[in-house]
């Protein structure tokens, strides 16, 4: 049975997870309109990412015979001022996944719940490349500022971006 602080825990980022998957639908929305498609495919790949986040955890708790909650998910921005802006607001977003995932690991260490940890430590190295990502095109979108040559190639670039379901899914 799960402890109570966990299962709330977990239930938070569940919403969390959802939240994300939302506000990344957003910008591939808001990026589609704005006819960067490669851009938009980018978020849409990362709207199904977090899809999968959600569903491991859904999973997770099911798994430790838990009751996954589902709860209101919040409203999302919908527009941003240029690509960059909008990863810029993934990194901090993600920035603040992976302190929620931090405080998740230190109450598992609190109530001595180690499958638990067990299943955040994939999360964990998820973040980090979470983070890396997001950071690598704040990168390349500054590089380029307002050339538009640069504009389109990085959006043919991130037009190559496909799902792959991650690895925790099928545990
Ligand atoms: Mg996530």
């Amino acid at each position: 049975m799960l402890n109570n602080k966990i299962q709330d825990a977990l239930n938070a980022q569940i919403n969390a997870e959802f939240w994300s998957a939302y506000l990344y639908l957003s910008m591939a929305m808001h990026f589609e309109q704005e006819g960067l498609t490669g851009i938009a495919n980018w978020f849409k790949i990362q709207f199904k990412e977090e899809q999968a986040h959600a569903e491991i955890f859904i999973n997770y708790v099911n798994q430790r015979g838990g009751r996954v909650t589902l709860k209101a998910i919040d409203a999302v921005p919908t527009q941003w001022e240029s690509p960059l802006d909008a990863f810029k607001a993934t990194l901090a977003h993600e920035e603040k996944v992976t302190a929620m995932i931090n405080e998740i690991y230190a109450i598992t260490e609190e109530v001595h719940d180690y499958a638990t940890r067990d299943r955040l430590k994939w999360f964990v190295s998820e973040q980090v490349e979470e983070e890396e990502t997001a950071r690598g095109l704040i990168d390349k979108f500054t590089m380029i500022g307002d050339n538009n040559m640069g504009l389109y190639m990085l959006d043919q670039e991130l037009g190559s971006r496909v799902y792959n379901a991650p690895s925790a899914l099928a545990e």
